[in-house]
Order: structure tokens, then sequence, then C-alpha cells
């Protein structure tokens, strides 16, 4: 069996805060609807994906699909504009798909990130026997009816917390759309009630409390929580450098430029704090040191900016479907001062790696004169670094 799922990202979405709309708002570095495709066109039996959008999101939107993996943007037809409620806009989206005459689609919120697998095929499954299909869940709490006081039980034995994916034989909720139009019906809040409304049975499938909807600011606090959960594997590397002080101008630290007398010799930028981190990152996924990812000897780094050592650290963190938890970096020096740049020093790394910045410390210390730092012969830095991963 396949299908085309429909989601649905028009909404403004502003009760999360934060002045962009929640589905373009991020839970550990991407977008809430970033997280959603994900979900959703890793399942193999949706084929396309049809988002429709708001207007003026165009940015935001591009950025989103930059976030995707390929296998998943290839998934993704021509999005399409939404219409003032919901329910506009979904019938806007069914009318797009009408020219590839889908036997089946799944109406689907962006602002449910965690589409689980097990419901998607539990959803085909009900489309055997039936028109229509939404994952609900139990209500396990006691109900009670009533203003200030509690007037009377509800009972809950048949009560049911409508999700999304909501799925559907193609050709019949977009009637089912089509003649609410038509009548002028434009109160349903889901796909399920316009079916209904139609006389047609809509079957229950249990949902997954993981598709939780993304709503309130502690929402994105729980996705970030569940999120988080999925990288068990907690992987901590170390990283240690050191180049020879100079007479000089300037100098490189943390991916700062430093205005100074003295400068730090090597064969790159010598920007011995971001080496001591990639090196960190580097032994934290086990993928070996600098040196053999970025010869010395070869001509090509010779004065290189060490953004791009750190830079390529972080990506191959990213393509073992890993992230960066925290990293720590203490520069050893008696020059230059380092309190005057620690916050820029910060900043930049966190760019460097796309990482929020309160996910990296950077710190400095002297040796109270002792040693070749005391001396003012060299500066050393180290780092450790967190990773997690899958597992
Ligand atoms: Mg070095």
């Amino acid at each position: 069996m396949s299908a085309i799922a429909l989601v649905v990202a028009a909404g403004q979405g502003l009760r999360a805060g934060g002045g962009t709309p929640k589905q373009y708002r991020p839970v550990l570095g991407k977008a809430v609807l970033s997280h959603c495709l994900q979900h959703l066109g890793s399942h193999a039996s949706i084929d396309h994906i049809q988002l429709v959008i708001g207007e003026g999101y165009d940015d935001l939107y591009a950025k989103t699909v930059s976030e995707l993996d390929p296998a998943i943007e290839r998934k993704l037809l021509q999005p399409i504009q939404g219409g003032a409620t919901r329910q506009t806009s979904v019938y806007n989206g069914l009318k797009a798909l009408e020219v590839m005459a889908p036997k089946y689609v799944f109406i689907h919120d962006a602002a449910r990130p965690f589409v689980q697998a097990r419901v998607i095929d539990d959803l085909f499954a009900a489309l055997s026997t039936h028109e229509g299909a939404i994952a609900a869940l139990p209500v396990p709490d006691s109900l009670k009816r009533g203003r200030n006081l509690v007037e009377e039980d509800v009972d809950r034995s048949q009560l049911w917390r409508a999700q999304t994916p909501q799925a559907f034989v193609f050709s019949t909720i977009k009637n089912a759309h089509e003649m609410a139009y038509d009548a002028h019906q434009s109160a349903f809040t889901d796909d399920a009630s316009v079916l209904k409304a139609q006389g047609l049975d809509v079957a229950l499938v249990r949902g997954d409390e993981a598709m939780f909807k993304v709503t309130e600011p502690e929402d994105f606090k729980r996705a970030e929580a569940f999120l988080m959960n999925q990288f068990n594997d907690i992987r901590m590397g170390q990283g240690y450098d050191v180049h020879r002080i100079v007479p000089g101008d300037h100098m490189w630290l943390c991916g700062v430029k430093i205005d100074t007398d003295i400068s730090l010799a090597g064969h790159s930028d010598a920007d011995a704090g971001l080496h001591a981190l990639t090196d960190a990152i580097l032994g934290a996924i086990g993928a070996g040191d600098i040196g053999q990812h970025f010869p010395p000897s070869d001509p090509q780094w010779k004065g290189a900016a060490s953004d791009a050592f750190l830079a390529h650290a972080a990506k191959l963190v990213r393509e073992k479907n890993g992230l960066i938890a925290n990293c720590d970096v203490t520069l050893i020096c008696e020059r230059p001062k380092v309190g005057p740049h620690r916050l820029a020093m910060q900043k930049r790394i966190a760019e460097i790696l796309q990482i929020q910045e309160d996910r990296v410390s950077v710190k400095a210390t002297t040796t109270e004169k002792l040693g070749f730092t005391g001396r003012g012969e060299g500066l050393a830095a180290q780092a450790i670094a967190t990773v997690r991963l899958p597992g």
C-alpha cells in the first residue's frame, strides 16, 4: 500500500511564543516541521508529501527543507498556499493532489512532529475496511462536567483524543470536503468530522503519546526531551594543543581575531583553541585526530582558517545522526587577556558547530608564570566535548 501525505503547516501558531510560527521554531536545532517531515517521510509507504504553507514563509520553508535528508526531500511535492482556516487549507491541498489521483491520503498537522511508523501501519490496515481512519488515544483521567463545582461524572469509556495523521480514501475525503465547501460548512476542526458529516464511518486506531502536539512553550521542552531520549549513546572526547608564541600583530583564538603584539606560529592560522576542540569532537566519535583529516604536510591548509577544521568535525557528528551536547575549552596562557573576548569566542564556536550558545564554554587560566606557558613561550588549549549518538 502507498499514500500521499498532506501536511498542513499554514497556521500562524503564535501561542508557543517566539514570534515565528511554531512549525518553524527549532527543537534541538531543527524546525518542528523538519522533524515532522523526517518522521512521516521515513515510512516506506508514504510516496510523496504535499505541504500546505502560509503566505510569506518561503524563506523559513526553504531553511526547513535544507535540514532534511535528501531521501525525504525527494518526496516533497511543490508546496501550495493555505487558506484562512485549517479546513480551507486541507481542501486546497486535496484539490492540488487531484492530478496525481492517489488512492489514499494521510492528512497530518505539522505541529505533531513525531509520527510513529506503527500508527501509519495500523491506519493502512484500517483503510482496507473503512473509507477513513484516525489515530486517537483513550482518556485515562476521570472526567467531570461543571464550571466551579462538579455537576456530573462523564463516562470516559467511549471517549478518545483525536490525533493526526487521519487517513482516508482520497476520492471520498475530497468529495466530502467539496460538499462541506459547497454547503458553506466551515466549522470542522478535523477531517474525520468532515467525513462523518457525510454519514461515513471513521475507524479509530490507537495513536501514540509520542505524537503529541507542540502548542505551548512547555511542549517545546517536552519535544526536546523526547528527542534527547533517542540519543542514548553518550560519548566524550578530549583534545589538547600547543602553539609557539612569536612576535606579531594579531592572533586567532577560538575563531576570534585578537589584535595584540604577539602571534601564534603554525601551519594553519594556529588557532590552538579550535584545534583542541576539533580533536575533542573527533575523539568523541572515534574519528582519529585533526592531523589525519588535515595533514600539515598538505599545502592547501597553509594559513587556513581553523573554522573549516571544526566545521568538518561537526559535520561528521551530523552524518552519524548525532548531536554535540556541550563543549568546554580552557585556554592556558599569560597573554593575551582572554576575558574581553570570551563571549565572542563562545558565540563563534556555537555558530561553527550550529548549536546553541549555552552549550559552549570558553575559559582561561594562567600557570602562575611557571612552565612554557608561564614564560610566554607558547599557548596551550585543552577541550572536552560530549557527543550524543542515537542508541
Ligand atoms: Mg594546532
